[in-house]
């Protein structure tokens, strides 16, 4: 009987990946130790491209694809889609739209990565089913044509991000001739990094949904963890990043481990990344606080009582803090428009005036020249 459009498909191409590049991975870098020397060029191209691949999903594909949570020169954005491309985990397009999913509708059966159906699944399982692409959720990145092109030949870039590339490189770099640096950068800059790469990538849907704890919300699974944050580069701190989506940090404090922030922030002190989006330090308070009266049992009624009237009024602070912010925001939006008009009209007045001046002068100088000649 043939499926029906409901009936889960296996995407066997990908599986097929996803299950043999562990075991060549392994094979191949035991070989490789056995039989050739491991130089520190071989060390550098490792940390280079699983570094490459790695920031360019969790700062490209997640936080400027996915969430826009800052906008990036174009370079930054080509850099993200190729080596994006080569961390071999799917189009930037088909990444960004299954991940807005996971956050509309986390924890439930249209979750691609729903953790309620197992750790495997969220890990790794979702991955061995076709899925296509939910076009409705990604609207604006559509409109970019370079995102697109990323999608379309998404394959032979993949190819040339992910294996031709850092294997062409070491080629050319090793000091102990062409097939040592062939083989070297098909292992250390290809397929072990891609498995490293994908594993600890994947851990943000498994064991950050799983393992940690919940400070900003309980309304969904997602959990804050510094060990997965050293292995993710700073996405551990996923309840934070479910609650403000939005925000370009996922370990909001400065001391956080999150190299992903930290690349972003160095990005902007350069001028190459801007309009970094921050959650304001008093709305991640209340949110914390909220959760804070839930859990805490006072016993005293007095003292919850106070506790309550205080809370309230930190609350109604909130408040008028947003509502100040917002009217300000649209002051300062209308005042530079203003002055850009006033500017415009100055501008205008300054030619009449000069206009007038010039032929006001002529004026005179004429009237001046017909005195000379009467006298
Ligand atoms: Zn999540
Ligand atoms: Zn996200």
């Amino acid at each position: 009987m043939p499926p029906d459009d409901k009936t889960p498909r296996i995407d066997w191409p990908v599986s097929l990946f996803l299950l043999i590049t562990p075991a060549v991975a392994l094979a191949s870098l035991v070989a490789f130790c056995l039989f050739w020397q491991v130089t520190w060029q071989l060390v550098v191209l490792f940390v280079f491209f699983s570094f490459a691949s790695s920031v360019s999903i969790t700062a490209g594909y997640h936080r400027l694809l996915a969430h826009r949570a800052y906008k990036a020169r174009s370079w930054l954005k080509h850099f993200f889609l190729f080596f994006g491309a080569g961390a071999f985990q799917g189009s930037a397009l088909k990444w960004a739209a299954d991940h807005r999913i996971h956050h509309r509708d986390v924890d439930t059966d249209s979750d691609p990565y729903n953790i309620k159906r197992g750790f495997v699944f969220a890990h790794i399982g979702w991955l061995f089913y076709k899925m296509t692409l939910a076009a409705d959720m990604v609207g604006d990145l559509q409109k970019d044509r370079w995102i697109v092109w990323q999608h379309r030949y998404f394959l032979p870039v993949a190819i040339f991000s992910g294996f031709l590339f850092p294997m062409l490189i070491m080629a050319l770099w090793s000091d102990l001739g062409f097939w040592h640096g062939l083989c070297g950068g098909f292992v250390f800059g290809a397929v072990a990094r891609i498995v490293f790469v994908h594993h600890c990538t994947f851990f943000i849907n498994s064991l950050c949904h799983m393992w940690g704890k919940q400070p900003y919300n309980e309304d969904n699974s997602a959990r804050d963890n510094f060990v997965l944050a050293l292995l993710t580069n700073g996405e551990g701190y996923h309840n934070f990043h479910h609650r403000f989506q939005f925000d370009y940090r996922n370990g909001v404090r400065w001391y956080q481990w999150d190299p992903t922030k930290w690349f972003i922030g160095m990005l902007a002190v350069f001028g190459q990344a801007y309009s970094l989006r921050r959650v304001p330090r008093t709305q991640i308070l209340v949110a914390k606080m909220a959760l804070k009266c839930k859990s805490v049992r006072i016993t005293s009624p007095a003292i919850s009582a106070r506790l309550d009237l205080l809370r309230r009024k930190v609350e109604a602070a909130q408040e008028r803090l947003k509502e100040c912010s917002r009217e300000y925001q649209v002051l300062k939006r209308n005042l530079r428009r203003q002055s850009r008009a006033h500017l415009v009209q100055l501008k205008a007045d300054l030619k009449i005036a000069k206009i007038e001046f010039d032929k006001t002068y002529k004026q005179w100088h004429l009237c001046l020249r017909a005195a000379h000649a009467l006298a």
